[in-house]
């Protein structure tokens, strides 16, 4: 409708004061505005949150946003709040008079946006409640979460496959960096009954250059690294608690501002140790996969991975902390047949469904796969979630091919012949 088409750039423009939308994102706007569902999947970075809150705006009445963490609703309320938008959460890390107002403020028309988590929204009551406000829209950000595919399932993602029989006459929006086709699958059966239509933007961080490199002193490696990028902000991911803190130290004795994180620290240290992450320049955050989903810091200047992640998903998403600015940033995995063995043990050893260890399995072989690869590591990569590309000139294989042993030689000698 020309009405509310009008009316989206004028949003944008006068409430998030942005002049233009950024690919991938209209679309999805589009397809709310004229009455459909919508999966979105879009990296990192690409501004998914304006997906829903442009359209929470257009629309009129209130929108509900389900996220998965506490600290990720705050920034977001807090964020709308600085572009004058009425938006309100509530959850557990509020205290009962806050949560209170704040859904005064909702019940009384006076807020567009609310914040919940999910076994939150799920509550009869908080159906019941909402059942009789004007709820134009239910954004689930994060989606992948009701995925068991993914690295981050949460179980009560899956109690919201119901909301959309609660509250009827929402429209209904799910967001994710997660592409991969399984786990889209999962989400549009699991919140949508299959019936969503789905957007996927872009995948290519050019900007990035991405570098697999031979595993062999990995803390010496890292060290050498860090230290030849020191000032500069970045991540380090290690396997486990233990590396992680050993890292850290390592880091931290060569004069490195290096801090720690991961899920065994206490929350008040992990919330600090963020704190700083985001406030400061210059810092390395040295963590397990506990750290880092919704960070929204624009000058990390490096991802290393010390250990090989899970799978090629989990690797993009990792790599795509870095440059979130748009200025060059890289991307350093160090990759051992050892991490491997170790990572197929674990999805040996599990004790899950015969079916989810095949994905599993065939979700390490395609890192293996980009890991090994003679060809272009972004065109690998890239080619998991589905796009074409020509080499990019911005990888360690473009900016230095492999010498290609010829091996005939060889063996014929070998062979006497
Ligand atoms: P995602 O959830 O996809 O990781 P965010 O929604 O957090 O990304 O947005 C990332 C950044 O992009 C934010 O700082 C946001 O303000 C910015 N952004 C979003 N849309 C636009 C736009 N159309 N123009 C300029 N900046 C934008
Ligand atoms: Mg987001
Ligand atoms: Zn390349």
């Amino acid at each position: 409708p020309p009405e509310l088409e009008a009316e989206k750039y004028r949003v944008l423009k006068t409430a998030f004061g942005f002049d233009a939308f950024r690919p991938g994102q209209e679309p999805v706007i589009d397809a709310l505005l004229s009455g459909r569902d919508v999966l979105a999947v879009m990296p990192t970075g690409a501004g998914k949150s304006l997906c829903y809150q442009a359209p929470a705006l257009v629309m009129g009445g209130l929108a509900v946003v389900v996220s998965p963490l506490i600290a990720l609703m705050e920034d977001q309320v807090a964020g709308l709040r600085l572009d004058g938008v009425r938006a309100e959460a509530i959850h557990s890390g509020r205290s009962r008079e806050d949560n209170v107002a704040s859904w005064r403020r909702v019940a009384s028309g006076e807020a567009r946006l609310l914040y919940l988590a999910p076994e939150r929204l799920m509550t009869e009551r908080m159906l019941a409640a909402l059942g009789k406000l004007p709820v134009s829209l239910v954004a689930i950000d994060e989606a992948h979460c009701v995925s068991q595919w993914g690295h981050s399932f949460r179980s009560e993602y899956l109690l919201l496959g119901q909301a959309r029989a609660a509250l009827p006459k929402a429209r209904m929006i799910a967001l994710t960096a997660t592409a991969d086709q399984s786990t889209r699958d999962d989400i549009l059966q699991k919140l949508f009954e299959g019936s969503a239509e789905t957007y996927v933007a872009g995948f290519d961080r050019p900007n990035i250059q991405i570098a697999v490199s031979e595993k062999r002193d990995a803390m010496t490696a890292i060290e050498r690294y860090v230290d030849a990028r020191k000032g500069l902000s970045g991540v380090v991911y290690r396997i486990s608690r233990k590396k992680v803190e050993e890292t850290a130290a390592r880091l931290q004795g060569a004069g490195v501002n290096a801090l720690a994180y991961h899920a065994g620290m206490e929350a008040q240290a992990r919330a600090a140790a963020q704190e700083t992450f985001l406030a400061e320049r210059g810092v390395v955050m040295v963590a397990t996969v506990a750290f880092g989903m919704g960070i929204d810091k624009s000058d990390v200047r490096y991802v290393v991975h010390g250990d090989a992640p899970g799978s090629l998903e989990a690797y993009y998403q990792e790599i795509g902390r870095a440059g979130r600015d748009g200025e060059p940033a890289e991307a350093l995995m160090l990759y051992g047949l050892e991490d491997i063995r170790t990572r197929r043990r674990f999805i040996d050893e599990q004790d899950s469904a015969p079916e989810r260890k095949r994905v599993e399995s065939r979700r390490l072989d395609a890192l293996v796969g980009f890991c090994e690869t003679t060809a272009c590591r972004r065109q690998a990569l890239l080619a998991y979630f589905g796009e074409t590309n020509p080499p990019c000139g911005n990888c360690d294989v473009c900016l230095d091919p492999p010498e290609v042993i010829d091996g005939t030689q060889e063996a014929r000698l070998l062979l006497g012949l």
